[in-house]
């Protein structure tokens, strides 16, 4: 069965373009609730641990410096199916390719500086929310 949680972040872009309370609205539209919730931002270290996963791709030097380049917002998220619809809401990677009403389809820039971030499994939501969080942090 899927769970109901996924993690998402909102990025440096969408933070600087001041879109946190827009991105937020369409989360909460969608029927996500809020579980836990920081605006902070990642060390170049920490912003390798999170991408490890890429780390024999060629973007990841130009990821890893773009996540650690400003503030982000990361939260953890509920709602039945959380990970396969919160991934339907923010749309593909590249916005050019994202369905119309989705949140990178709106906010996001380019492939790379694409405004959020949404969980790709179950067990890496699990993952990704206790990089980001203590348990005593989370509803
Ligand atoms: N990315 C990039 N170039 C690419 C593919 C990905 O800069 O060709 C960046 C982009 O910010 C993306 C992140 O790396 O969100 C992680 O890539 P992934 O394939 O996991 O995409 P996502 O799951 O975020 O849609
Ligand atoms: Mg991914």
């Amino acid at each position: 069965m899927s769970g109901k949680r996924t993690f998402t972040m909102i990025k440096p872009d969408a933070v600087e373009s001041g879109n946190i309370g827009n991105i937020l609205q369409m989360i909460s539209n969608a029927g996500f609730s809020i579980k836990a919730m920081k605006f902070t931002q990642l060390s170049e270290e920490r912003a390798k641990a999170f991408y490890a996963v890429h780390a024999e791709r060629p973007f990841y030097g130009k990821l890893v410096d773009y996540m650690s380049s400003g503030p982000i917002v990361a939260a953890i998220l509920e709602k039945d199916n959380a990970v396969e619809d919160f991934r339907t809401l923010i749309g593909s990677t590249d916005p050019a390719e994202a369905a119309e009403g989705t949140i990178r389809k709106i906010y996001a820039e380019s492939k790379g500086r694409n405004a959020v971030h949404g969980s790709d499994s179950d067990e890496n939501a699990k993952i990704e929310g206790e990089f980001h969080f203590y348990a005593n942090e989370v509803i």
